[in-house]
């Protein structure tokens, strides 16, 4: 029997109401639940499956061990007219960036751009939720997350970085923005986990086991292996430009500095998060959104196949009309869990 046929069908705020309780119910304040609810249940409906349900035991253990406050009230300070400095005291980073929300739209009228460093942040999840909607109100948007030390820098043996996300969002004219979310490893961690969960080796070069040798196997990258920087060298440089801006310009921890102590189980790696927002009507250009459609085009002219962040609406599109579809056991396990059930590891 197929996955399909084992699956049901969730519209997106059913889901989110369900990954609410969850949140409620292991803890989390309300404006926590919303947030992350919201969060991981547009992952699943974008098909950006790494990081939606899959992740809900993970969620669940950090918040069970008390590694992660789910009630934290993030502080949020301006520094300077245009830069915003926020403690998210232990909690998750997308409600202490929502809580800055206001803070961001006044630096951007006052000066053009807000930069936003937070620290003492858990993100666990996607970075397109973070910037797209700044592209959707006509602004360009870059981020940058640390995260566990559980990649080998290029040439070495041990872990340093983290898988060291990328994301950017900017408007195009006519169309949706165009968002590109990336890790700086080969993979996500995310995906190497599946790969274990559906026992698939991995494509040749992904990552390392624990003795620093070339492996194929996500069970050994998993069990004290590491993955490896993209692009040899260059994106081991860009994994360390992640890691200083991510990590220590907002005051936060270096991966590398994670130890989950006693919480054992935990998952969610405690780091900081870089965004920097731009009003482009600020640069120079006048029609700076056409710009961007002109090089879209021209992109998909030279034979571009697909611009980065296409699958995510195709897939936002289907599931819209079709539903979500979730595996019945994975249901099980979510109803399981909002009723503040065990979750099994992810
Ligand atoms: P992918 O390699 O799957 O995709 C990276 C980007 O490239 C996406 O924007 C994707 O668009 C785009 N893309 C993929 N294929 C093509 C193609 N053929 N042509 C043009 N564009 C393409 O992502 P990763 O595995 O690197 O990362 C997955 C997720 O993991 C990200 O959302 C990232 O934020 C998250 N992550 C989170 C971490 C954390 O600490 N919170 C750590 C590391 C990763 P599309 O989305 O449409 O496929």
């Amino acid at each position: 029997m197929t996955d399909e046929l084992l699956a049901v069908r969730m519209d997106f705020d059913e889901l989110v109401l369900l990954l609410r309780k969850i949140f409620i119910s292991h803890g989390t304040s309300a404006f926590v639940a919303d947030i992350l609810a919201a969060n991981c249940a547009g992952c699943e409906r974008d098909g950006a499956l790494s990081h939606g349900i899959f992740r809900m035991p993970g969620y669940v253990a950090s918040l069970k061990t008390g590694w992660v406050d789910g009630r934290a009230d993030a502080e949020v300070s301006l520094v300077s007219p245009s830069f915003i400095r926020i403690d998210a005291c232990n909690g998750f980073a997308q409600p202490a960036l929502a809580a800055a929300a206001g803070a961001i739209d006044e630096a951007i009228e006052r000066t053009g751009v807000a930069v936003v460093a937070i620290r003492n942040s858990h993100h666990f999840s996607a970075l397109w939720p973070d910037v797209e909607p700044f592209a959707r109100k006509g602004l360009v948007a870059i981020s940058f997350v640390n995260g566990l030390a559980n990649v080998v820098p290029h040439g070495g043996h041990t872990a340093v970085f983290g898988t060291n996300p990328i994301a950017f969002a900017t408007p195009v004219a006519d169309a949706e923005p165009l968002v590109v979310d990336q890790a700086t490893s080969v993979m996500a961690n995310g995906e190497v986990r599946l790969h274990a969960l559906d026992n698939q080796p991995l494509p040749p070069g992904t990552g390392v086991d624990s003795s620093g040798a070339a492996t194929t196997d996500p069970h050994a990258v998993l069990a004290g292996g590491a993955l490896n920087t993209f692009g040899g060298y260059k994106g081991s440089s860009i994994a360390l430009m992640v890691e200083l801006l991510a990590g220590a310009l907002t005051g936060g921890q270096l991966s590398f500095e994670n130890d989950f102590g006693h919480c054992v189980g935990a998952q969610t790696p405690k780091a900081g998060q870089l965004l920097i927002v731009i009003d482009p009507d600020r640069g120079g250009s006048t029609d700076f959104s056409q710009r961007a459609a002109l090089l879209c085009k021209h992109l998909v002219e030279a034979g571009q196949d697909r611009l980065p962040g296409a699958r995510r609406y195709k897939n936002r599109h289907t599931t819209q009309t079709s539903g979500i579809p979730i595996a019945k056991n994975a249901l099980s396990e979510l109803l399981q869990m909002a009723t503040g059930g065990a979750a099994s590891s992810s």
